[in-house]
């Protein structure tokens, strides 16, 4: 039946079928333990919810100003409590994961600070922030901060050019997922060391951990191992594929206020900020966001399982160690890597009968082709695959809030290319 369904509706034959159904099978036995980090992290969002005592009440909101929007408080005093922060900003104002970021680098960085970033360059878009790329006026070095870095060597923190660049440096930035980067995700015990190794050798450093797309893949998130502020994007994991937009910070108490201070205006902060009617979606992602991550992080599994039995090169491969959602497989052919990408925007739940092309994408260096269909526009937690058109042509596939579409976008992506070893 299901054979008849999948050949008349998108033409894949049954071969297809049977591989993607016996990997599968070995990757629902094989992933059991994700089940028991879907179970913690669902309580931790449950107790969170039932300590601030969420109710109807609290879907109402504010206008004008937007004093005393209890709504507003009770969504950052729940982000506070999962990832066990003194504090947190969790606003519709925050446009994406790179505006989160930069703020949160420009609300504490003042002329003359030093940046030190210990996982490599940071992510592409944050390279135009920091100004070692594009020309905007408004980069921070532009403003008069200084930047450093460290690259990581072999997926391990470099700990002996890390002592010597974090001298005097007033904030470190680890960035937990791959990004558009050759490596796998740094796992929070890795982060740990590196925090305490940072601790150890400058006390004063500021550790920011850029959280994206690694939010409820492990039990612990990075404040609880050290880190004084965690960010990150709610169209990505905490968002459950429900919230519309919005980014969060957690963090130490100060460090919000410095970043609030900057977001809205010195003096005021965070306790005005209008949230819309964002409120119930955006708690209501966060109350699906572990169930949701544990599913795209069975989707991608799946990808990596189907993608590297054919023999393509696939980061993080099967027994690695995951700390986020993202599959990166090497297609080394710009046609593959193409063809790929749109192939599972066919899978998409909405857009399905869109091609997408390589296109300039603001604040990336190379074109990028991106497939992503979702009920929430530009929604990476739902299911999306991307690569910029450079070598070795590798694409990023993340996401699919349910693993029956994950499974779907890899028997469409696996009809696209023919050289099937069984
Ligand atoms: C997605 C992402 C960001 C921010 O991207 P936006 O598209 O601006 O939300 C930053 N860092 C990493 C590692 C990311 O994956």
């Amino acid at each position: 039946m299901l054979d008849k369904l999948l050949n008349e509706e998108y033409s894949i034959d049954s071969k297809i079928i049977d591989i993607v159904n016996s990997a599968s099978k070995l990757v629902l036995e094989n992933s059991k333990f994700l089940d028991e980090i879907k179970e913690y992290n669902q309580y931790k969002i449950l107790a969170a919810f039932k300590k601030v005592g969420l109710s109807q009440a609290d879907f109402a909101y504010a206008t004008g100003y937007g004093y005393g929007d209890r709504g507003r408080e009770k969504t950052e005093e729940i982000f506070s409590l999962i990832f066990k922060a003194e504090d947190a900003l969790v606003r519709p104002a925050i446009s994406s994961g790179t505006h989160a970021l930069s703020l949160t680098l420009s609300g504490i960085l003042n002329k003359g600070d030093k940046l030190v970033a210990i996982t490599g360059h940071p992510y592409d878009t944050l390279q135009e922030v920091i100004g070692i790329k594009g020309d905007s006026r408004n980069s921070l070095i532009k403003k008069g901060i200084f930047y450093d870095y460290v690259d990581l060597v072999d997926n391990r923190f470099d700990f002996e050019n890390i002592k010597t660049k974090i001298e005097g440096a007033k904030l470190v930035t680890i960035q937990r997922s791959t990004g558009y980067g050759e490596r796998r995700a740094l796992t929070i015990s890795e982060i740990e060391e590196a925090i305490s190794f940072v601790k150890d050798n400058n006390p004063d450093a500021i550790v920011m951990v850029d959280n994206c797309y690694g939010e409820f893949t492990e039990k612990n998130e990075p404040v609880e191992v050290g880190a004084d502020l965690a960010v990150g994007s709610l169209i990505k994991n905490p968002g459950g594929g429900i919230a519309l937009g919005g980014g969060y910070i957690v963090g130490k108490r100060l460090l919000i206020e410095d970043i609030s201070e900057r977001l809205y205006a010195p003096g005021i902060g965070k306790e005005t900020g209008l949230t819309f009617d964002t409120t119930r979606s955006t708690l209501q992602g966060l109350f699906f966001a572990p169930h949701i991550t544990i599913e795209a992080m069975r989707s991608a599994l799946l990808m990596c399982k189907v993608f590297g039995d054919m023999g393509y090169q696939t980061v993080p491969n099967y027994q690695d160690p995951r700390s986020d959602i993202i599959q990166s497989i090497y297609f080394r052919e710009e046609q593959k890597l193409i063809d790929f990408v749109q192939s599972i925007q066919q899978a998409a739940s909405v857009g399905s009968l869109v091609v997408p092309y390589p296109w300039d994408m603001p604040g990336y260096s190379n074109q990028v082709i991106m497939a992503s269909g979702g009920f929430v526009d530009g929604s990476s937690i739902e299911i999306s695959a991307d690569g910029p058109l450079r070598e070795p042509y590798i694409a990023y596939f993340q996401g699919g809030v349910v693993y029956e579409q994950g499974k779907l976008a890899c028997m469409l992506a696996l009809s696209k290319f023919n050289n099937i070893k069984k």
